[in-house]
């Protein structure tokens, strides 16, 4: 190979080439630019149990307590504390542990940019205080200013 050279110009200004295209590169691909999630979606269950006096079929007093029927005393009010102590008084007081479960979801948690926490719970948008948008997956999303003005109308 002889002859071809590569003119001092052009090597100055190649590497500033590659800037321009890897900065434009950077800005149209905001939507794979995914955050760090912290915690991934989930379904959180929940056990309580009550102890219940049962005073005619189904109805009665229930009161929060542990699974071995241990009943919270010191969360009680005045008022239920008084049911409560009337309750142990009876005869024969007919009182079993009651289990309800309970379950939530819990949105998935990532952290933006700035650093701050935000809850991905909206299929479409989740917005962080700092104004950038993630969708439900943790993608960024293009500022709304650039969103197509008829995005809205069509609601
Ligand atoms: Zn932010």
């Amino acid at each position: 190979m002889s002859g071809w050279k590569i003119h001092p110009l052009l090597l100055c200004t190649l590497p500033k080439i590659y800037d321009i295209i890897s900065h434009v590169a950077n800005q149209t691909q905001l939507g794979e630019i995914l955050m760090k999630i912290i915690s991934p979606r989930q379904t959180i269950e929940t056990v309580r149990y009550e102890l219940f006096f049962e005073v005619e079929p189904g109805a009665g007093y229930s009161f929060d307590c542990d699974k071995n029927g241990n009943v919270f005393i010191d969360e009680l009010s005045d008022c239920a504390l008084k049911n409560y102590r009337d309750c142990l008084r009876w005869k024969n007081p007919r009182s079993r542990v009651i289990e309800l479960k309970s379950s939530y979801r819990q949105p998935a948690l990532g952290e933006c940019e700035c650093g701050r926490t935000v809850a991905l719970e909206d299929p479409l948008t989740n917005e962080c205080e700092c104004g950038r948008l993630y969708n439900m997956a943790g993608h960024e999303l293009a500022p709304r200013s650039l969103w197509e003005e008829n995005y809205d109308d069509e609601y």
